[in-house]
């Protein structure tokens, strides 16, 4: 077993009062998060807020070209951030997104929200997520404004080219997008500033007694806790980390990784029908 050389970190001192001798020297933690992705990120520094012996393990991203043995859903620039939903459970968890981040990035010093507004466009003549939209649009503050025009659309997005027949909203600020790195660098920051521990490592497997947990790592190390928070996204059913397997719906998702230089266009302009990668095209 590894001990973790705790007394070194000076913020930990306070948790450590109370703690029995067996205790520090088997560096049980109370509760330990598997996966520093947003949500494990969040879960962490709220658990350490409140006080908890929290320690945080999970891999930074893996060099191009490696044999990670897990990947993440968040490893680029931007995530869509909206404040309306599909229905009243989704708005009310987006409208408290909003409310919390600039709390984060004050205390942080981070900042990971751009509030530049979203364009919305669907085909579908039912699209539900713009009939929920029209339904609460009178609720909310900064509500969202509908286009019923291609053409209007493109007076205002002259850069935009859309089909006939869709219609849009458009959310003001703060919907926009967040950079999803910055959050979990700025939530993990916070974390640290509370007390939390970070190990940049994977988990290989969780076995469970009568005393707690014992997680054991990539890198050969092994931790004991009380408590286990699994956040490892859709690589939950790798690593044994739960004894039985989430079923998953899997959705498909173009993903491309591209390199760019200097010289590249500001913009990538998409053609090709969405139904037949083959036609896809950039330039
Ligand atoms: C291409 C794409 C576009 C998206 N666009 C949007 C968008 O515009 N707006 C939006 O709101 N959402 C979007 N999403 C969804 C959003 O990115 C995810 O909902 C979010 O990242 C999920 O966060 P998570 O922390 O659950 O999972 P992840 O981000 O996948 O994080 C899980 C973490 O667990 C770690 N982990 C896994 N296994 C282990 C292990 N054994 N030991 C230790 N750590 C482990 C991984 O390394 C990772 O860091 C998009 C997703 C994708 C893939």
């Amino acid at each position: 077993m590894t001990l973790l050389p705790r007394f070194l970190c000076q913020q930990r001192w306070p948790r450590l009062i109370g703690k029995s001798y067996f205790d520090f020297m088997n560096s049980i933690y109370e509760i330990a998060v598997i996966g520093k992705g947003m949500i494990g990120a969040a879960t962490a520094k709220y658990l350490a807020k409140a006080n908890y012996d929290v320690l945080l393990i999970g891999p930074d991203e893996p060099a191009a070209g490696s044999d990670a043995l897990v990947y993440a859903s968040h490893y680029d620039a931007a995530r869509i951030f909206r404040r309306v939903g599909t229905d009243d459970c989704w708005t009310q968890l987006n409208l408290q997104s909003a409310a919390a981040f600039p709390e984060i990035e004050q205390e942080s010093g981070i900042i990971f929200h751009y509030p530049v507004s979203c364009l919305y466009v669907s085909e579908y003549p039912d699209d539900p997520c713009l009939r929920y939209a029209h339904q609460i649009a009178a609720d909310i503050s900064q509500p969202p404004r509908f286009i019923d025009s291609s053409d209007e659309i493109k007076k205002e997005y002259p850069k935009f080219v859309f089909p006939h027949g869709v219609k849009a909203m458009v959310e003001p600020a703060p919907s926009g997008y967040i950079r999803p790195l910055d959050l979990i660098s700025a939530q993990i920051k916070i974390f640290k500033n509370n007390g939390g521990y970070f190990i940049n490592d994977t988990v290989i497997k969780i076995d469970h007694n009568r005393k707690g947990y014992q997680i054991i790592t990539q890198a050969g190390h092994t931790y004991l806790t009380s408590k286990v928070v699994v956040c490892s996204g859709s690589f939950t059913n790798f690593n044994r980390l739960i004894n039985h397997s989430l079923v998953f719906n899997l959705e498909s998702e173009t993903v491309l990784l591209v390199e760019t230089r200097a010289h590249c266009p500001k913009y990538l302009v998409y053609f090709g029908r969405p139904a037949d990668p083959t036609t896809m095209e950039f330039i």
